[in-house]
């Protein structure tokens, strides 16, 4: 008996330790049926929704986001806004002033679980389903939703009648089932940002107008009965009815204006390009028409480098308030004057579909993540695109963050996307140290590892939700580099980097280098020195804590520096009458908040 008893009990023990470090996560596709009163503003929509339980606990409630109740006066949203130091120019008061017919909201009219009603709840922007029925474990349950919305005047993102005059910007705009993983429920309320939704398929018919010209996620099931740009027929009908498909994806959304030229531009054997936009400015015209080209290289290098974009299509939609990034497809400010800034823009949110649209990360938790991945490999494709030869495409990243350090309003990249107490804050910590955690990652790993994470990290975790120990451990991978305590000190406080070089010399041909931490974030050291006869010679100090060294070339390893001694010298055979200069981290890899004392004799100095 008791033999049996520790039998079991190991089998348990060891069944737990599977259970821990199995991945999962849960399935869901969506079968919507959507009748559009444009003229109305309104909608109302059909939808089935299978919803696969893949995670160990049984589920006796599901949850569901209406976005569209955000934009009424008194919402969360409206109030959390208007209390920030900084409230987005997009919003300001503008929630407090809609009037009812210009409000939105989402109302559910009838919920039914496996074909019988179940009682829900509305508070804010969650609906809350309490199941008639548990979901077990490996089960899976049909719900059949119907619900009625009113389409908001565009504030922030989603609506209709944005400020350049689309019509309809249809993102949030459904009742979308709120995502469970390993941390539970993620039912934030909707007051400003970031999404995080369930892979699965997407069956989306909308009945609309015929005059309308629809973009956005998913592939069209029927174009030769459309027309509109799909194919030459054009229907005689008053009403149409657009199919769309989108699998794989966690979100859906869309554009429809009645004056949109659609174009079809292909990209390579697999993927075509969908461009929509307002005709009747010939400036715009002229612009979309450069983008257009411009998004062929874009993707072709972001295929290269950062993994292949696995759909057959995306689409970039002239619509919403700025630019917002959705599974196969963006919605962008179109009218800027600027071309560079229109690429910009389509470059960043077609770059999501890397961070956020294949590598689905928790963007509320982790905005730096998708933001920041996102903005770094923004800046790479755009320095592609227009950058000058040997620009350095992170210099205004960089420069963004040494504000940040002496403004006193940082916070650490951790606080989730609604909880910094500054959009600034929020912006700065997202995007520039987002993108300067993988710029200064390649300074610690070197550019050949780097480049190998991005792509194996791709690989990896495509359709999926990766957190930032998944994405530090195929680094770790790649380099044979440790990298918790990089992760540690950049991500969770809001410490800084600061090194500092002294020269003494100790003998006629001995020098004495000596380096001080100065900062309180720890980093492996490049020092380069240049000789009065011409000749460069480059040293590398790698941190003892790395238990690794990154790839170097005709450069002369020093032994490890343990992080907790603030002192660390070496010496060299050379006069110190001889050096021209000699300089720690001279091409700018890490975000050294002092340069003044990186440099003997002087800072001022180029170097080659
Ligand atoms: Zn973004």
């Amino acid at each position: 008996m008791k033999k049996l008893m520790l039998a079991l009990f190991s089998i348990m023990l060891l069944n737990n330790a599977v259970a821990q470090n199995t991945y999962w996560q849960q399935k869901i596709n969506y079968n919507m049926n959507v009748k559009m009163d444009v003229e109305n503003n309104k909608y109302t929509a059909e939808t089935e929704i299978t919803y696969y339980n893949n995670s160990p606990d049984n589920l006796h409630k599901v949850y569901f986001h209406l976005y569209y109740n955000a934009f009424q006066p008194g919402s969360e949203m409206d109030v959390r806004q208007q209390n920030l130091p900084d409230p987005d120019g997009r919003i300001g008061t503008r929630i407090s002033k809609l009037t009812d017919d210009e409000i939105g909201y989402q109302k559910i009219i009838e919920l039914k679980q496996n074909n019988k009603s179940v009682k829900w709840k509305v508070e804010g922007t969650i609906l809350e389903v309490t199941l008639n029925k548990a979901i077990k474990p490996g089960g899976k349950a049909t719900f059949s939703l119907k619900n009625e919305a009113q389409i908001p005047l565009q504030i922030r993102r989603t609506g209709r009648d944005n400020k350049e005059g689309v019509k309809l910007s249809m993102t949030q705009w459904y009742p979308k089932m709120a995502e469970y993983d390993n941390e539970g429920w993620h039912i934030n309320p909707y007051i400003a940002r970031e999404f995080f939704g369930v892979y699965g398929k997407f069956d989306v018919t909308i009945d609309i107008d015929s005059k309308y010209t629809i973009g956005g996620t998913g592939i069209l099931q029927n174009p030769k009965e459309i027309g509109h740009g799909y194919s030459a027929t054009k229907s005689k009908k008053s009403r149409l009815k657009w199919h769309f498909v989108a699998d794989n994806v966690h979100d859906f959304a869309w554009g429809a204006d009645a004056d949109y030229i659609h174009d079809i531009v292909k990209l390579n054997d697999k993927t075509d390009f969908h461009f929509l936009y307002k005709k009747g400015n010939e400036k715009r015209t002229k612009n979309w028409k450069v983008l257009e080209e411009k998004m062929v290289l874009a993707f072709k290098f972001m295929n290269k480098n950062f993994g292949e974009y696995p759909y057959k299509q995306f689409s970039f939609v002239q619509g919403g308030d700025g630019g917002m990034e959705y599974p196969m497809s963006t919605l962008i400010l179109g009218n800027g004057a600027d071309i560079k800034g229109l690429v910009g823009l389509a470059v960043h949110e077609s770059m999501h579909s890397w961070y956020y649209g294949v590598l689905g990360m928790n963007e509320q938790k982790y905005s730096w993540m998708d933001e920041g991945f996102t903005s770094w490999a923004e800046d790479l494709t755009m320095n592609y695109l227009f950058g000058k030869e040997g620009a350095n495409p992170f210099e205004k990243a960089y420069e963004g963050y040494y504000r940040l350090q002496k403004s006193g309003k940082e916070e650490a990249m951790s606080t989730g996307a609604d909880l910094y107490n500054s959009n600034y804050a929020y912006g700065r910590a997202s995007y520039t140290k987002g993108s300067i955690f993988l710029a200064q990652l390649e300074y610690i790993i070197g550019t050949e590892n780097m480049k190998t994470t991005m792509l194996n990290f791709f690989d990896k975790w495509k359709f999926k939700h990766p957190n930032p120990n998944d994405f530090k451990r195929v680094a770790e991978k790649v380099s044979g580099i440790q990298l918790q305590w990089y992760l540690d000190k950049w991500i969770y406080t809001t410490q800084h980097i600061d090194y500092a070089i002294k020269l003494v010399s100790t003998a006629d041909n001995n020098t004495k280098i000596n380096i001080e931490k100065l900062g309180d974030i720890p980093m492996p050291i490049d020092i380069t020195m240049i000789l009065k006869n011409g000749k460069k010679v480059k040293y590398y100090i790698p941190l003892r804590i790395m238990r690794g060294v990154k790839p170097t070339t005709n450069t002369i390893v020093q032994k490890a520096w343990p992080w907790v001694y603030p002192k660390y010298s070496f010496t060299i055979n050379y006069n110190i009458n001889d050096i021209e200069i000699i300089g720690i981290d001279v091409e700018n890899g890490m975000t050294d908040i002092d340069k003044s004392n990186n440099y003997y004799p002087v800072k001022e100095f180029v170097f080659e």
